[in-house]
């Protein structure tokens, strides 16, 4: 799934602030503007600068967005109303069941009654551990339970040579901190961080009634066997070839990669239905785990598996927990000042767990029938669009382009809400048991997905909920998603002229389309088959024009050298994939534009408010991305989101399309027009 933009992590909480109505976005602001910068040298500057200089990081959030937080803001609050009021009185089964779910969050005096309570029936079962033969059992034993074991990822999803089947896929996985390079990079930041993790997790056992020197001991096995996993473990910029990560085994070669788990025993435990061959998605992750479970001590196993079931509930534990985890994960790894106030964190977890049950008032309430119409209208002129762009491109073979056309003309797309709204009835919800009820809404995630096995694909289903601000392609069913979150100002405004609607929902539009055609889109057919459609000379025209953006993007600073880390470059192949479609977003987008201004009989010259529309539509473009965030979340994102921050969606796309440059009087070889640009799509 390549979404617009990194979804926000659930933030920690533990203050009840009252809730209060959060300020109106505006699509169009003026008074953003820094009008002591000059267009020409750095756009995003111009666009946003007053905006950032005059909305600092609020305490509980790590990067402050106009367009994402202020609109996420919002849609949490009008959410909370619902989930509030449902919590009082609830009007129907279904607004019980979400209430009692929001107000097992909030109620942190039972919580804190229980302490490191609700963790010990796992530990427990953990404790029962005679040999790491017995592992794959006792694994089960936890997930049947909902209980986060670590290790490794295993579900159910789209075959990537065949979409029409629903394979089983297996992956690395088990690592607590937020990348590989936490583990393996050596300068003094990362040794510092890994020391204060040790610390952390000794204190977090500590809590959880181990004694201290125990404790200690046992963070350093974990941190020793998770670091082992992080070598094993392929690097993001690897994952994200589709080829490297398509290995069909049959469950006879699993065994073999990796006898010294009981691979059937396991599959069998946690229910899922016969199959003879699954994906394996990182065959040496499995190798190098195969081998540390006959090198590790028994002890250290269990260290990790009691560290992994603490760590993945310390957000619904009593406070000691939850302050500790939040010192460690927000504070020291991204600079989080505070919490977030308890109700935002429960209004976002009710939404994570029960989205499409709490989406179904949402959307009555805040997404009229008109907005889908208008949306649909737009997205079939972006699609045209496109077409156009593909008829014209100049490095692409004919046959070829009738390959790309013929795929784009099966794009097919999902907006505001599912048509089917998923049913929750069988979730059970208690109003004095926190994690019970989070256990039981993942396992039902679970076994959904495990139930896809073999089942035809269902074409309606979302992989957002529908206040989620956020969009989506997905390669496998070659579709996009615009949830009805996103399709608010400042993003999607009819009461605004049209070019700063198409700067900012277009290129949303088109930077999903273009998502199809990216470094792995591209790979995918029209059916969602992983087949090469391009002809030997235009993939090789292909490579080469995205190796400019990788170069391009390479050079972007996304944080200064400080006294303990170098300077932080983006990383131009991770980001790849949303800077072509960055690219081609605001290219289709622009001509989108010009057909529906030319219709109209406007020209891109006439002016509003002092803007010409051509101006008026890239500000619309770059004031969705003005944004301030802390210098370790800066770090912290250049390594695991494949997303560039603000200033360079906005200055790499701007500087490698040329109308940029004529509707500001830019002159050649100024930055944002410079002699020499990249240009996929
Ligand atoms: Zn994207």
């Amino acid at each position: 799934m390549l979404a617009l933009a990194a979804g926000a992590a659930l933030a920690s909480a533990q203050s009840g602030d009252t809730p209060k109505p959060p300020t109106p976005v505006t699509s169009f602001d003026a008074a953003a503007i820094d009008k002591t910068a000059d267009p020409c040298a750095d756009f995003y500057q111009y666009a946003c600068g007053n905006w950032n200089k005059n909305n600092p990081i609020p305490g509980d959030q790590t990067r402050w967005m106009r367009s994402f937080s202020l609109l996420n803001e919002r849609n949490r609050y009008l959410l909370w109303q619902e989930l509030d009021a449902a919590a009082r009185a609830p009007q129907s089964p279904l607004q019980k069941q979400y209430g009692d779910y929001y107000a097992a969050c909030m109620d942190t005096a039972t919580l804190d009654k229980k302490g490191a309570a609700p963790i010990k029936p796992a530990w427990a079962l953990i404790d029962g551990l005679k040999n790491t033969r017995q592992l794959s059992a006792l694994m089960s034993e936890l997930e049947n339970d909902g209980t986060p074991d670590g290790f490794f990822e295993f579900g159910v999803s789209q075959d990537d040579k065949d979409s029409s089947q629903q394979i089983a896929q297996l992956y690395q996985g088990g690592l607590s901190l937020p990348d590989r390079d936490y583990y393996l990079v050596d300068n003094a930041r990362f040794k510092e961080i890994r020391a204060k993790y040790v610390a952390h997790i000794a204190r977090m056992l500590a809590l959880a009634g181990i004694a201290p020197e125990q404790a200690g001991k046992d963070a350093a096995a974990v941190l020793e066997i998770e670091t082992a996993l992080a070598k094993a473990s392929m690097s993001r910029t690897e994952l994200r070839d589709p080829s490297n990560r398509y290995h069909i085994y049959t469950t006879a070669e699993l065994t073999k990669l990796a006898p010294n788990f009981d691979w059937a025993l396991y599959f069998q435990s946690i229910g899922m239905g016969h199959f003879d061959s699954l994906n394996v998605g990182t065959p040496e992750f499995f190798r190098a785990l195969n081998g540390l479970l006959a090198s590790e001590p028994l002890p250290a196993w269990k260290s990790y598996l009691r560290w992994q079931a603490l760590n993945g509930e310390a957000k619904l534990l009593s406070k000691p927990f939850f302050d500790e985890n939040f010192a460690f994960f927000s504070a020291t790894l991204s600079g989080q000042k505070e919490p977030q106030p308890r109700w935002k964190m429960c209004t976002s977890m009710t939404d994570g767990a029960l989205g499409e049950a709490v989406g179904q008032d949402w959307v009555k309430q805040n997404f009229p029938p008109e907005a889908k119409d208008n949306m649909d209208k737009l997205v079939t002129a972006l699609e045209k669009s496109l077409g156009d762009d593909i008829r014209t491109l100049p490095w692409m073979t004919e046959e070829t382009k009738k390959a790309a056309e013929e795929k784009l003309s099966m794009i097919r797309r999902k907006i505001g809400y599912p048509e089917n709204w998923r049913d929750y009835s069988s979730v059970k919800v208690d109003r004095a048991d926190l994690l019970g009820n989070t256990h039981h809404a993942s396992v039902y995630e679970r076994n959904y997905g495990y139930a896809k096995l073999g089942k035809p694909v269902d074409e309606k289903e979302w992989g957002m909920t529908p206040p989620t601000v956020n969009a989506y392609y997905d390669p496998s069913m070659n579709d996009i998603n615009f949830p009805a979150g996103i399709l608010q100002p400042p993003f999607f405004d009819f009461k605004v002229d049209p070019a700063v609607n198409f700067g900012a929902i277009g290129v949303v539009i088109g930077h999903e389309m273009t998502h199809g055609f990216d470094d792995q889109g591209s790979q995918y057919d029209g059916k969602g088959n992983l087949r090469e459609w391009q002809t030997e000379a235009d993939r090789k025209a292909f490579n080469e024009r995205t190796q400019c953006e990788v170069d391009e993007y390479s050079g972007f600073v996304a944080a200064t050298a400080t006294s303990d880390a170098p300077v932080q470059k983006l990383n131009g192949r991770l980001t790849l994939g949303e800077n072509t479609a960055d690219n081609g977003g605001l290219r289709i987008a622009y001509m989108a534009l010009l057909d529906t201004l030319a219709a109209e009989g406007k020209s891109l010259d006439d002016k509003i408010g002092g803007y010409t529309e051509a101006q008026r539509y890239f500000l619309g473009f770059a004031q969705v991305w003005c944004q301030n965030q802390l210098e370790p979340a800066a770090r912290q994102s250049a390594l695991v989101d494949p997303h560039a921050p603000g200033k360079w969606r906005v200055n790499g796309s701007v500087q490698n399309f040329d109308g940029f440059g004529k509707a500001f009087g830019c002159k050649v070889g100024q930055p944002m027009m410079p002699t020499k640009s990249c240009r996929v799509w």
